[in-house]
């Protein structure tokens, strides 16, 4: 079958790959039908040569249609349109159980690195599948997988309050997912922060007040707009060093600030003592989509958010290596890459 494989820096290729294998006793084959690139997969793709992952398949952002099952499998079947949790557990512990994959004990409790390619042999079915609602969108249910949870996550974990003040940093993908859904909990206050103008329109069009890191000192801007106190609730979503140092530094005290952007720098520094005095909440960690399917399925359905506005860019997955390219360069107003297995 066909994949997208890690090469090395800044290259991923078209290859033909083994077959996905035969479902375990409690898996499924799922033969993809569309997928998308996460700015996670940049990691990888722009970091040092990471010579493990050479020749392995890159995603983890995948919906598609049920080949087989294994003779455990309860609640999924053949034929079923379903979208792929991007991280997947073991299906039995209390974590999973719980829908809170991303804390499962298990050597499976990972990001499902395997998602663009034709097939993927998908572990722990009955918990990693979601069976596409009537009502939700292909677009919508590639975005279920991963990055709607995750801007969701941040939200949640901001304990946004009505009439409370927010900042989300990052209006890439994930950021723009968080924007989307802060709206639901009545902020007086919205501010994006990014440094790519394009990014920043999206997300003023959305409502936020749109800070451009590339123009002017965001944290300066964010204390100015807010009499020099900050935002009570702060969503990091991006994940480098300066924007976690933003994240901190536009936080009010006694603010709460979630973090979902992720950085494979094993630098990355806080320090905890200078805020130590500012009597804070830190939330941080990786995604549990299921946990946030059964809250964001009837947003989907009742329309009111309508998170595939960010997908800018269809391409066929033989120009998958073109759209990494574009997708990290932020080229031609690039936000989101749908690709198309078929093609
Ligand atoms: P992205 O790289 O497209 O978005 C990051 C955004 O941050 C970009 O728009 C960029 O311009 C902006 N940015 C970067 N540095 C900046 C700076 N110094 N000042 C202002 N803005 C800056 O990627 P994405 O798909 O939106 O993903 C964002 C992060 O979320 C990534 O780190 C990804 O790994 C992470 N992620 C985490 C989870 C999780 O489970 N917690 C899940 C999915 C993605
Ligand atoms: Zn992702």
């Amino acid at each position: 079958m066909r994949a997208l494989v890690y090469r090395g820096h800044k290259r991923v290729e078209l290859e033909n790959v083994p077959d996905a294998d035969v479902p375990a006793p409690d898996g499924a084959l799922v033969r993809t039908t569309s997928f998308a690139i996460c700015g996670s997969d940049l990691h990888g793709y722009h970091g040092p040569v990471n010579e493990e992952r050479i020749g392995a398949t890159m995603g983890h952002e995948a919906i598609g249609e049920v080949v087989e099952v294994g003779s455990e499998v309860r609640t999924i079947r053949p034929g079923d349109h379903v979208a792929v949790s991007a991280v997947v557990g073991c299906g039995r512990c209390e974590s999973c159980q719980g829908l809170l994959t991303a804390r499962c004990p298990s050597t499976v409790g990972r990001v499902l690195n395997l998602g663009q390619a034709e097939a993927i042999a998908v572990p722990a079915a009955d918990s990693s599948l979601l069976p596409i609602p009537e009502g939700v969108s292909d677009e919508q249910a590639v975005l279920l997988t991963d990055i709607l949870p995750t801007g969701y996550k941040g939200v949640r974990g901001a304990d946004i309050q009505p009439g409370g003040t927010v900042a989300v940093v990052g209006a890439g993908p994930v950021g723009q997912m968080a924007l989307e859904t802060t709206f639901l909990f009545g902020p007086s206050k919205v501010f994006a922060i990014d440094q790519v103008p394009y990014r920043l329109d999206e997300a003023e069009r959305l409502g936020a007040i749109p800070i451009d890191a590339s123009q002017v000192d965001p944290v300066e801007a964010v204390l100015d707009q807010t009499g020099g106190k900050g935002c009570q609730h702060v969503i990091e979503a991006a994940g480098p060093q300066a924007t976690v140092r933003i994240a901190f530094g536009v936080l009010a005290h006694g603010g709460t600030l979630s973090q979902v952007g992720a950085t494979a720098d094993p630098e990355m520094t806080i320090n905890l003592m200078a805020l130590f005095g500012r009597d804070l909440t830190y939330r941080v960690g990786l995604v549990s989509p299921q946990y946030a399917w059964p809250e964001l399925v009837p947003l989907l359905q009742e329309g009111k958010i309508h998170p595939e506005r960010i997908f800018t860019h269809y391409l066929p997955m033989s120009d998958g290596p073109r759209g990494y390219e574009m997708f990290d360069n932020r080229e031609d107003g690039v936000i989101k890459v749908m690709l198309d297995p078929t093609r």
